[in-house]
């Protein structure tokens, strides 16, 4: 099963990864965290495909998704 690492505190809130999912196993917490947004959470991981459109599509990098061992991280430009 695909591995999601979603930091928490490096999230704006933005909610493209819920609506880039096509799973649609992400959503928003109620807690908020030290920037003071509601941040993404997963909700249903083992439904989970291991696209990396989540990963692809956040802002802010705050998406790694671990699969066969390797580690995808995103850069930001
Ligand atoms: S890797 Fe794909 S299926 Fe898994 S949470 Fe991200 S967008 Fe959804
Ligand atoms: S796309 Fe990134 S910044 Fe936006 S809600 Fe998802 S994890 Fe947070």
């Amino acid at each position: 099963m695909p591995r999601i690492e979603i930091t928490r505190d490096q999230c704006k809130g933005c909610e493209l990864c819920v609506h880039a999912c096509p799973q649609g196993i992400l959503g928003m917490s109620k807690d908020i965290n030290k920037k003071g947004y509601f941040f993404a959470q997963v909700v249903d991981a083992p439904r989970c495909i291991g696209c990396r459109m989540c990963a692809i599509t956040c802002p802010d990098v705050a998406i790694a998704i671990g699969m066969h061992g390797t580690m995808y991280h995103y850069f930001t430009y």
